[in-house]
């Protein structure tokens, strides 16, 4: 089921937000696996916490790209800076995640 929406929010654009929701959620999975899988760090135990003041993240915290945004780049807690590859890497998956929803077929 697909909503039908005037233009310019038709069934593209949604297909679009959808992917590049999914796809900003998947580049942050990735980037943490990139900071943990080689510290030899459980990608499960502890959640998602600041390196810095090792204080938990909360689901606000947890936002991919809007978070990052919200806060400068910056954790809530301690203010010790985010770096921008986060940053990058989701958004570039982000996109990556928009277009390939875009164009691919059911
Ligand atoms: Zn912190």
């Amino acid at each position: 089921m697909t909503p039908d929406l005037p233009p310019p929010f038709g069934i593209a654009w949604f297909r679009f937000a959808l992917g590049f929701a999914v796809g900003a959620v998947l580049g942050s999975f990735g980037t943490m696996l990139a900071y943990r899988v080689p510290r030899r760090l459980s990608i499960v135990w502890p959640g998602s916490h600041c390196p810095s003041c090792r204080t938990p993240l909360t689901i606000a915290d947890l936002v991919p790209l809007l978070s990052f945004i919200a806060h400068r780049g910056k954790c809530a807690h301690c203010g010790a800076r985010i770096g921008m590859r986060y940053f990058y890497i989701e958004l570039a998956c982000a996109v990556a995640g928009g277009i390939i929803a875009l164009i691919a077929r059911p």
